[in-house]
Formats: C-alpha cells, sequence, structure tokens
C-alpha cells in the first residue's frame, strides 16, 4: 500500500513536471507563432505601400500635379483577387483630402501624416500610412487597412492545434511516466518483499529459542529455593527480556501475516459478518479498568445495530491497539469516544480520545514500522511502535482505509472505513 502511495505520488510529480514544461513550451510557442502573424500583416502592409508609391508615374505627376494617380487601380483594383478585395487602400493627396478609395473593409481614422502603423478598433484592422515623396517634395499619401479577422483566424487554428496537440501529448505522456514509474519502482517493491519476509521469517525462528528460554528460566525461577538473590534477579531479567522478545515476534509474525493476506485480496474471498456493537461493548470492558485508573470517561456512540465483515480476532485486535492507544495517550480525568455508522456503502469506525495529541510532522510517520513519536515517553508506556502498523494491515486486509488527524494538547481521533452493513438490511436481505 505504502508503494501503491509513492508510485501515485511519483506519477503525479512526474505529469506535474510534464504539464508545466509542456505549458511554458506552448506558450512560447504560441507568443512566437502570434508575433510571427503580426509581422507577417505588417510586412504585408508596407509592401502594398510601397508597391503603390512606386508604381506612381512621378514625372506624368508632376505634370498633373492636381490630378488623380491611377496608383491605386493598379495596386488594388475593384475587381482584386479574393484575398485583397476586403482590404481597403486609399490616396490622400497632400493637403490630407482623401482622394481616391478601394477595397471593401470600413476605414473611418483620421489620416496620420506620419509613416507608421495604426490599429482601427472597428472593425479590427491595421492600418499603415506612408507619405509618397517625389524629389523632396510631398506628393500625397498612401494609407492600407487589413482586416485583423484573418490574423486572429490564424492565431485561433494555432491555439487550436496547440491545445488538441498538448491534450495528445498529456494522454500519451500520462501513459508512459504510469509505465515507467512503475518499472523504476519494481527493484524496490523486491527489496520490500525480501525485506518483510526476512523480518517474518526471523520472527518465526526466533519462536523456538524464545520459547525455550522462557520455559528454562520460569522453571528455574519456579524452583529457585536456595538460590542466590544475585541469581534471581538474572533469571528474572532474562524472562522480561524473553517476554519483550516473545511479544515483538508475534506483533511481526502478525503484521506479516496481515500484509500478506491484504495483497491476496482477503476479504472478499473469506471474510464473513461480525457485530460489531458487541465486539466494540467487549472492548470497552477490557479497557474499564485501565481506564477507571486514570479516571477517563469511555463513551460509545452507536445508534444503530451494525456488523463488519471482519474476523473476530482480527477486529479484537483493532480494538483492542486503537483502545489501547487512546488510554495511553490521554491525561487523566479525559475522555475516549467509540463511534459508527454506515457511510459510503460501509461502516465507519471512529475513536476519539481527548490525549495529548500528535504533531502534524510525526502524523506523516504514524503507520511506520517501529515509528514512536517521543522515544522516551513510548519506551516508559511500555510500546514497540509496531500497534498501528498491524491496525493499519488489518484494516487494509479487509480492503479498508484508516486515517487519523489529531492536534497536540487536544487529542487524536482514528477513523476506519471498514466494509459492513447495517444488521438489520443483512437479515432481511438473508430471509
Ligand atoms: P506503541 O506501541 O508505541 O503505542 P503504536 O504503533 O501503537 O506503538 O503507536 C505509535 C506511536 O504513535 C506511539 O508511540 C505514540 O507516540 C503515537 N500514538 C499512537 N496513538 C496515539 C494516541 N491516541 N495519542 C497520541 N499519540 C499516539
Amino acid at each position: 500500500m505504502m508503494l501503491q502511495n509513492w508510485h501515485k505520488r511519483l506519477v503525479m510529480i512526474n505529469v506535474a513536471v510534464f504539464l508545466a514544461v509542456l505549458s511554458i513550451f506552448c506558450t512560447a510557442v504560441y507568443l512566437f507563432g502570434c508575433s510571427a502573424f503580426d509581422t507577417l500583416l505588417k510586412d504585408k502592409l508596407v509592401s502594398i505601400a510601397d508597391s503603390a508609391i512606386s508604381s506612381i508615374d512621378f514625372d506624368d505627376f508632376d505634370q498633373t500635379l492636381n490630378g488623380k494617380p491611377d496608383l491605386i487601380v493598379s495596386v488594388l483594383p475593384s475587381e482584386a483577387s479574393p484575398a485583397l478585395q476586403p482590404m481597403r487602400i486609399q490616396w490622400f493627396d497632400a493637403r490630407g483630402t482623401l482622394d481616391i478609395e478601394k477595397g471593401t473593409m470600413p476605414l473611418a481614422l483620421p489620416l496620420e501624416t506620419s509613416e507608421g502603423f495604426q490599429l482601427q478598433t472597428t472593425p479590427p484592422a491595421l492600418v499603415f500610412t506612408k507619405p509618397a515623396l517625389a524629389k523632396g517634395k510631398l506628393l500625397g499619401y498612401v494609407r492600407v487597412g487589413h482586416p485583423l479577422s484573418t490574423v486572429q483566424q490564424q492565431k485561433g487554428l494555432l491555439l487550436q492545434w496547440l491545445i488538441s496537440g498538448s491534450l495528445v501529448a498529456v494522454t500519451v505522456g500520462s501513459i508512459g511516466i504510469y509505465f515507467l514509474v512503475r518499472q523504476s519502482l519494481r527493484p524496490v517493491e523486491e527489496s520490500i518483499k525480501t525485506l518483510k519476509r526476512f523480518c517474518a521469517d526471523a520472527a518465526h525462528e526466533l519462536r523456538t529459542p524464545i520459547t525455550a528460554i522462557l520455559t528454562n528460566s520460569s522453571v528455574a525461577l519456579r524452583h529457585g529455593d536456595g538460590m542466590r538473590s544475585g541469581d534471581r534477579e538474572k533469571f528474572e531479567a532474562i524472562t522480561s527480556g524473553a517476554r519483550q522478545i516473545e511479544l515483538l515476534t508475534e506483533d511481526l509474525l502478525m503484521l506479516a501475516r496481515a500484509e500478506q493476506l491484504s495483497e491476496q485480496g482477503y476479504y472478499r474471498k473469506y471474510s464473513t459478518l461480525q457485530s460489531l456493537n458487541e465486539e466494540v461493548r467487549s472492548a470497552m470492558e477490557c479497557a474499564g479498568r485501565a481506564a477507571e485508573k486514570k479516571n477517563l470517561s469511555l463513551h460509545c456512540e452507536i445508534s444503530e445495530s451494525l456488523s463488519v465483515y471482519i474476523d473476530t480476532d482480527d477486529l479484537k485486535c483493532i480494538l483492542r491497539n486503537l483502545m489501547d492507544n487512546a488510554i495511553k495517550y490521554t491525561p487523566e480525568r479525559g475522555k475516549i469516544t467509540i463511534s459508527a455508522a454506515t457511510s459510503s456503502g460501509g461502516i465507519r469506525l471512529t475513536i476519539a480520545d481527548t490525549g495529548i495529541g500528535i504533531s502534524s510532522a510525526d502524523l506523516t510517520r504514524i503507520f511506520d514500522r517501529f515509528w514512536r513519536a517521543d522515544q522516551a515517553r513510548s519506551y516508559h508506556s511500555g510500546g514497540n511502535g509496531l500497534g498501528l502498523p498491524i491496525v493499519k494491515a488489518i484494516v487494509e486486509k479487509y480492503g479498508g482505509s484508516i486515517a487519523v488527524s489529531s492536534e497536540i494538547g487536544k487529542g487524536t481521533t482514528f477513523r476506519m472505513q471498514l466494509p459492513g452493513t447495517r444488521t438489520a438490511t443483512v437479515l432481511r436481505d438473508s430471509v
């Protein structure tokens, strides 16, 4: 499960980086494309204005200074090509009076007498004006307007291509990233499996020698008449150490079994319905004495009859571990509440305490093996850091999930989503 989360996280990070690079690339291409389209349009206007001016027969123009040149007609005849027709080309005389105009585009801007570009807003158009000079004498002005709609169309088309290209790239890229990440995590997965197998094997192998040590030291203590007091202490230390190792090996074996069954989809194959209400009641009874010692109040908030698809021993183990922790880490006169209700097609089981809480930095590590928030505190409370990993492995073994929220000094809440149902529903269904 941890590796699956890593896989998901790595895929997401890679896809995010890929998306960032792709969007930077697409933005650059789009901006470059837009500026190229603008430059092309400007070049086109300049070249039309230049050809109009260069087509003037200046000598003839001199003689008929007050006449009108036929330059426009040669550049943009009324029967011009369809590409040129939507434009506008105008000739102004030296005083700035409009003489001739051709083309269909409406052009209402006042004449700008210096050479340069202007933007018309309605209809959107780019306008270029150039004074026509002959032997240093101003003859008039050529003004060319071109609608921006064609350039906007080209820009829209470029954007469309970039978006559809990006969608294809993101889909293909994400699939590629998914498989590459899976491939690269395979060796890690293998070594984790080997490590887990080693832990389980070592725990299994340790069982026999520990049992032998425990049996022998217990026998020695039981028949310890005449034993020197120093020797008795040593045997007691051996027994206590061996008990700790025995607990540890049992926890490790339980964890290994739960994780193995979780990978095999245990819940779907073998689990049967158990009464949650009954198990919660019995867990609260078991925890009662320890809670009383610390003046803690235990509350149960389950208003209906619920059942879960979890084997009794596993359900007991979940409740025992979480209740033990709640009692251990809640100061005197605190409150522990167990609640459950149907939720998202299953059962939501919550165990909340008003204890010391866990820092948000520690919350990410809480389900790691052998991890304890405060080594000294946990040492005194006798934990080994395997309780929560076991609970998580069991919950996941049945296809459920567990989450924790906590605030330092205020308390901790464990929420589990478990497979299960309202008992009444099942009974009605099975009739
Ligand atoms: P342990 O046997 O040490 O309790 P667990 O795996 O059950 O091991 O818990 C790991 C650590 O998480 C604990 O050492 C403790 O620091 C922290 N923890 C667990 N439950 C609680 C809780 N209800 N309130 C505060 N801290 C908790």
